[in-house]
């Protein structure tokens, strides 16, 4: 391994592939570091992920054989089935995760980006504030490199963000109620695809999922949000198999749990000499916790401004600054109202969560970020004119579904330049929209 790169990342998900393989095809030297085995790349299930992303990150899209069957979903409130189809849009695939990290890897490597597996980031190599590369250690090896630019693409582990100051616009640390514990098994479905494919919104204030739409198999997820009291996901999962029944006892893929991050991203994704991506920057969906696409389109944005900044020799927070506006103004004014839902939801009592899914005032599919302006729900009004009978819990709807708008509106508003002072007051300006959201204790 060579001691100095233009750019070091840590971790070889599809965050820090794509951006090692653009920065490569750039022209720049890129170390990823990898604390898996090449073999272990990838979970052994099948992950939903919006099909446009792949164009709009020039990556290949999905072989024939890495796309499996669309989810096709009876819906249920924490309560009650409520008998609305979840159907997946055709604007979503379902890929397997191994092929999809085999490509990332294959791409970047082709691009000539050196990978290291079993090679585990230790943390950053700090120069007064600014992040001048990184530790790692191999097998009995300890090492450092040093790097023009680091990228934090350890997914929930946040190795580098987790040991640089806060005040540069992220958290060192997620706290257990903007984290997601999810526990997946793909089993044999004993009922000849004639049993239910169900998706539970709420309970254990979480998503779970049993689907039978892979012939001869069914895909059980559990997600639950780490705070709620006692709740352990395989337990869970346990306890769906036995009551839905139909499903074998042999564990044929999957059977591995694993942490997501359930909140919005944090207001900068840079610091000097540092740039944080994907699951280590929280930018999953903040309502059904899927990261990959908004992970890729962050690895798009974070290194078009990176090769900038390299070739003008800077690695300055305001250099790096225009990541965040690309990815503010293109993913997160969308996500922003989702995670306005999802504080609200969650506190919600759920005899109203089950009055909001039977009243069709939403539309509750894989793209609904897109289905949330305030035009969109003009369509949905019957659906909320079947809601008024409850006033109090009415209002709180509302009141949420205005938030989740400004919030929108305001993160449009996001500095286009660094500013310290700017950023301050947008900052400001984010918490207190967040701040009113009905029972939002934070
Ligand atoms: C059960 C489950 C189901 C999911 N389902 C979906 C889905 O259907 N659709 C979807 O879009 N998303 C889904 N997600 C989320 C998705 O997996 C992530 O959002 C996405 O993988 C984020 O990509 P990333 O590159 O940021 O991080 P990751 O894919 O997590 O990659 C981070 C990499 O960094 C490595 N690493 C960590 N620490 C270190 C270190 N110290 N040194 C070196 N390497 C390190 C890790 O080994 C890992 O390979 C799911 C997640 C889970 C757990």
């Amino acid at each position: 391994m060579k001691k100095t790169y233009d750019v070091a990342i840590a971790g070889a998900g599809v965050a820090g592939c794509l951006i090692a393989r653009n920065i490569a095809k750039a022209g720049y030297s890129v170390a990823v570091l990898e604390k898996c085995k090449r073999e272990a790349m990838g979970h052994d299930w099948w992950d939903t992920v919006e099909a446009r992303v792949f164009e709009e990150t020039e990556v290949p899209p999905p072989p024939p054989d890495e796309i499996k069957g669309a989810f096709n979903f009876l819906l249920y409130s924490p309560l009650s089935c409520v008998n609305i189809s979840a159907n997946m849009p055709p604007t979503h695939l379902n890929l397997d995760r191994k092929s999809l990290a085999k490509r990332m890897i294959d791409l970047a490597e082709e691009a000539g980006a050196d990978l290291f597996f079993n090679t585990t980031v230790l943390g950053p190599l700090m120069e007064e504030e600014m992040v001048a590369g990184v530790r790692y250690s191999r097998g009995e090896e300890r090492g450092e490199i040093a790097a023009k630019i680091s990228v934090d693409a350890s997914g929930m582990d946040g190795i580098l963000r987790s040991a640089v100051p806060e005040k540069f616009g992220f958290a060192n640390k997620l706290r257990k109620d903007e984290t997601i514990l999810a526990y997946r098994e793909i089993r044999e479905d004993l009922t000849n695809g004639k049993g239910k494919s169900i998706l539970v919104l709420g309970k254990y204030d979480g998503v779970q999922w049993v689907s039978r739409d892979t012939p001869g198999l069914v895909d059980i997820n559990v997600c639950i949000l780490a705070s709620y009291p006692g709740g352990d996901p395989r337990k869970i999962l346990n306890e769906i198999i036995e009551q839905e029944g139909g499903i074998g006892d042999k564990v044929v893929r999957g059977g591995k749990g694993g942490r997501i991050p359930l909140r919005n991203s944090f207001d900068s994704f840079v610091a000097p000499g540092l740039v944080i991506v994907g699951d280590a920057a929280s930018m999953p969906n903040p309502l059904n916790g899927s990261g990959i696409s908004s992970s890729m389109r962050a690895a798009k944005f974070a290194s078009a401004a990176m090769t900038t900044a390299l070739k003008a020799g800077k690695n300055d927070v305001a250099s790096l600054w225009q990541y965040n506006v690309d990815y503010k103004l293109n993913q997160d004014c969308k996500y922003i109202n989702l995670y306005v839902l999802q504080k609200y939801i969650f506190a919600e009592e759920r005899i109203y969560l089950d009055k909001i899914m039977k009243s069709g005032a939403f539309e509750i599919d894989w793209d609904m970020e897109n289905k949330l302006a305030p035009k969109d729900n003009l369509k949905k009004l019957p659906g909320f004119l079947k809601l008024i009978r409850y006033p109090r819990f009415f209002l709180r709807l509302l009141k949420t579904l205005y938030l989740s708008d400004a919030a929108g509106r305001h993160v449009k508003k996001y500095p286009k330049q660094f500013d310290a002072d700017e950023f301050e007051k947008w900052r400001a300006g984010l918490e207190s929209i967040l701040r009113k959201i009905p029972f939002n204790q934070k």
